[in-house]
């Protein structure tokens, strides 16, 4: 039981929650995704490595059913896909595992500034260690140059590290140019697609993808799972463990199969991708029809490309207007969030806003939207209406204070 001490003590008193339009930083789990993986905490408990009993395999025949759903999803083969506990671990099984492999091969790896936190900070770790590490600037559409690509490549480059679609401004980066010039470079390639999965084609055949990470929270499924694509031929690609333990999926990354969220992952990209084209159309007409007023305002800039970015995704910076004031005042009415949630405990603006070029009152004074499956027109009329007033507030009365 929870003691009362453990509670928040200050949680505000609304008698409506605010609506949620936070989907890049996390998405309720889909009904359909909780009842695929409720038996399996329960009824189907057991250890999917035991062989000698029922238990083991009903558990490893869930198992199995998942990995080639995902499979099927990305266009791999079930070997090829190691589960996680997310896209974090991904990332850094990705990273540090091929720098390892790679070691007597070469030590320089190729990134870019709006990578997630989870990409960079391994990066840097590596850095540490000696590995020199080429970090992309980005035009101010947020998508990588190709030619800067190609020059930055070297005889002794190991990985390119790309995300398939960023998770502030929800740009797409142009994945089957990337992958086309680093096999032809003959250097691995990364992409951290936890914003992109279920949500755009992601094929790592078409788009020559070595190694990908994947999420399911991001996506309506739980939290703490997540799996890691590793190309298993042309190239065969090797990657040290970085959990030692049991010889878990091939011996890449040990610890007992958690086989209610794997289930729960598989059934959630199976949904995604079942309603892929109509929610992609049905996400895109809300985002417009939440860019449409707000764009009437003056002194609103869109972050992000216009075009190549993940329906849903809205991220916008105020002029003349308290970034801070600014998310105060939408608060009660609407659940977003300035930057990204992952550094939102940091007080530098953020480093994606900051590789675009805004300048820094701007990057502060900006709100991303991430509109989601259950999001209704209605909701995003009474946001939209909202976000206005409380531009206009706060507009009207900086002007009173400098007047004084
Ligand atoms: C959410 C996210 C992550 C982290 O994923 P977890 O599964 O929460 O560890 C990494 N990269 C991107 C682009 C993300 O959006």
């Amino acid at each position: 039981m929870l003691s009362q001490s453990t509670l928040p003590l200050k949680l505000p008193q609304l008698t409506q929650r605010p609506i949620y339009l936070d989907c890049q930083a996390t998405t309720p789990v889909d009904e359909r995704v909780l009842a695929a993986m409720l038996p399996y905490f329960t009824e189907h408990f057991g250890n999917p490595a035991s062989t000698s009993h029922i238990y083991g395999w009903e558990a490893e025949a869930a198992i199995k059913k998942a990995r080639k759903i995902l499979a099927d999803a990305i266009h791999a083969t079930p070997e090829e896909i190691i589960f996680t506990s997310g896209a974090t671990e991904a990332n850094n099984l990705a990273i540090k595992g091929v720098a390892e492999a790679y070691f007597s091969k070469g030590r320089h790896i190729i990134t870019v500034q709006t990578e997630h936190n989870a990409v960079l900070d391994p990066c840097e770790y590596l850095r540490s260690l000696g590995l020199e590490i080429t970090i992309l600037p980005v035009q101010s559409n947020g998508l990588i140059d190709l030619a800067q690509l190609q020059q930055a490549l070297r005889p002794d480059t190991i990985l390119v590290s790309v995300m398939a679609a960023n998770n502030e401004i929800g740009v797409l980066q142009p994945l089957a140019e990337i992958g086309k010039m680093c096999r032809q470079a003959k250097v691995l390639f990364h992409t951290d697609a936890a914003q992109a999965l279920g949500k755009i084609t992601l094929s790592v055949e078409a788009m020559k993808i070595d190694i990908m990470s994947m999420t399911a929270h991001k996506i309506y499924g739980p939290k703490g799972i997540g799996a890691l694509y590793v190309r298993r031929s042309k190239p065969r690609v090797q990657l040290a463990p970085q959990l030692h333990g049991g010889g878990h999926e091939r011996g890449i990354r040990s610890g007992t199969l958690y086989t209610p969220q794997i289930v729960g992952f598989a059934k959630a990209v199976e949904v995604a991708l079942a309603e892929k084209s109509s929610e992609s159309q049905r996400l895109s007409q809300l985002q417009q029809r939440l860019w449409e007023p707000l764009s009437q305002l003056r002194g609103i800039y869109l972050n992000g490309d216009r075009v190549q970015r993940l329906p849903g995704n809205l991220n916008i910076s105020v002029e003349g207007v308290d970034g801070a004031a600014l998310l105060l005042g939408l608060q009660p009415i609407v659940a977003v969030s300035s930057g990204s949630a992952c550094t939102s405990t940091k007080t530098t603006p953020s480093h994606v806003l900051t590789a675009i070029g805004r300048e820094e009152a701007l990057a502060y004074a900006s709100v991303r939207f991430g509109i989601g499956r259950f999001n209704t027109a209605e909701e995003i009329d009474t946001v939209a209406a909202h976000v206005c007033s409380t531009i206009s507030t706060l507009r009207q009365q900086s002007l009173i204070v400098s007047k004084r």
